[in-house]
């Protein structure tokens, strides 16, 4: 069982540079990661038990094909967070809905968004990036390759589209 300083350990080798990638933290703590086809638009993604497709962990995490890969960094990173903040809670298994609600409560459903921003966007990179210009939220998104309203939310600012 992975603890969350563990895991602090595994994300600081993984956040060298942006974009950060979220497949290789999930691998190395053990999750496989699938992309899902035909899947509805309110379904973000699913980490589940699973003896067919489960990495060494015993879970494996799948994400909704037809959205934008910035949307698919972010329901990754949802989901590990959800492993290793509260695998407890897990059980075999939950879904995320378009607005990260699986069914746990909403405290635990931010705790998993800020771990999933921490993952994305950590401060040491959006600092090292506005220091070298990129100081806008639009080519900070790019930069990090998530969304402008999950690097609005960041910086906590409104974004005007
Ligand atoms: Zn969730």
């Amino acid at each position: 069982m992975i603890t969350i300083l563990d895991f602090n350990d595994v994300l600081k080798r993984h956040q060298k540079e942006a974009p950060v990638q979220t497949v290789p933290i999930a691998n190395e703590i053990g999750i496989d990661v699938y992309k899902t086809l035909e899947w509805p638009n309110d379904l973000s993604g699913m980490i589940q038990k699973s003896e067919e497709y489960a990495g060494e962990s015993g879970y494996a995490i799948f994400v909704n094909a037809s959205h934008p890969e910035t949307r698919r960094r972010f329901t990754i990173a949802h989901e590990i967070s959800h492993f290793v903040l509260h695998r407890n809670l897990i059980g075999d298994g939950i879904k995320d809905d378009a607005l990260y609600r699986s069914g746990l409560s909403s405290a635990v459903e931010a705790g998993a968004n800020r771990l999933a921003a921490d993952i994305l966007m950590p401060w040491r990179l959006i600092n090292s990036a506005i220091d070298k210009g990129i100081d806008r939220i639009d080519a900070l998104a790019v930069h990090f390759n998530v969304s402008k309203s999950a690097m609005s939310i960041r910086l906590g600012v409104p974004y005007e589209s």
